[in-house]
């Protein structure tokens, strides 16, 4: 069965803050929406207990980057978190690319969702959830402006712990968020634009959506525990394999990180963007570092590398 455009539901133009949504196209309950559309229960645990886990993945020039990996998680999580899906991981393959057609998006921020769901009878027993796949197309979205991807972020390390690994595994891509948002309002009482947040020895573990990397010497080091693995991360190691860096994980003291050459941090929604500032101190000079820049350009390109990229066929949706 073939499916066009056309066969998105007509929504009443009148009933729809265009302001509260973005243009995009979501998959739920078998079935391709507007954005505006895309409602849940708030009875689904997803939302009352944060009983979910997600992965997001981009589209830059009509190209997913590593899909593959960003699926790996995907799985990888819910096979943890005790989650099953009525759909096979072709299927939601060709969900996400339908997502990205429909909303005609060539540049796209791409998320699927697994939440718990909720019992048919009610009952509090996460074994008899029904769980719920949920994906989506909007814009292309970054943590860094254009204006701070030429400058560097403004970042402030907050006193905020990050959920320890042994109460949620951090591999498991989650939104308990509220100490990386604690984070985010100690920054900006700080004055600075985004945060880091510590680990539970009082290293540096990383920041809302994003894992942090100094440079030091020419050699690269990025926090090793209590962070979410990052694909961006795993990304600026496989960069720095191919042209010859040294790049390890391992523990980044508060010193250590105010004290590198450079530092950038990593997220899909955004890639590798330099940091310039840290509380009140510039990172060396103040400008973007020269092994930043080389490993900017080098992510941007593999963009269009077949072996790290996937087209999106924009005329053909199949369902
Ligand atoms: C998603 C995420 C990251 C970055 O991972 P990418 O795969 O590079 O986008 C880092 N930390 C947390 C807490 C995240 O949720």
């Amino acid at each position: 069965m073939t499916q066009v455009l056309s066969a998105l539901p007509v929504v009443d133009e009148h009933h729809v803050d265009r302001r509260r949504y973005p243009d995009g196209v979501v998959f739920m309950d078998g079935q391709y929406l507007p954005m505006s559309q895309a409602k849940i229960s708030v009875l689904d645990w997803g939302f009352l207990h944060s009983d979910a886990t997600y992965d997001t993945v981009h589209v830059w020039n009509g190209r997913f980057f590593r899909l593959e990996l960003h699926l790996d998680r995907f799985f990888g999580g819910m096979e943890r978190l005790r989650m099953k899906l009525p759909y096979d991981r072709e299927t939601i393959e060709s969900i996400l690319k339908n997502c990205v057609a429909l909303s005609g998006h060539r540049s796209a921020y791409v998320e699927m969702i697994c939440t718990r769901g909720s019992s048919p009878t009610f009952s509090r027993d996460p074994r008899q959830a029904e769980n719920r796949f949920i994906a989506f197309a909007v814009p292309f979205g970054s943590v860094a402006n254009k204006e701070q991807m030429e400058r560097g972020l403004h970042v402030a390390i907050s006193e905020t712990v990050r959920i320890p690994p042994n109460s949620i595994d951090p591999s498991i891509k989650n939104y308990h968020w509220l100490d990386l948002v604690k984070g985010l309002f100690d920054a900006y009482d700080m004055g600075a634009e985004t945060a880091l947040i510590l680990d539970t020895k009082g290293h540096v573990a990383e920041g809302p959506g994003f894992n942090v990397f100094v440079v030091k010497d020419g050699s690269l080091r990025t926090p090793a525990f209590g962070v979410l693995p990052g694909i961006t991360r795993r990304t600026v190691f496989d960069l720095c394999a191919e042209i010859g860096l040294s790049a390890t994980a391992g523990d980044i003291s508060r010193a250590e990180i105010k004290a590198a050459d450079e530092v950038f941090i990593t997220s899909t929604a955004g890639g590798i963007m330099p940091v310039t500032r840290i509380d009140d101190a510039a990172i060396a000079n103040g400008h973007v570092g020269s092994i930043t820049r080389r490993l900017m350009d080098l992510y941007w390109q593999k963009h269009d590398d077949p072996a790290w990229s996937t087209a999106v066929a924009y005329s053909v949706v199949v369902t």
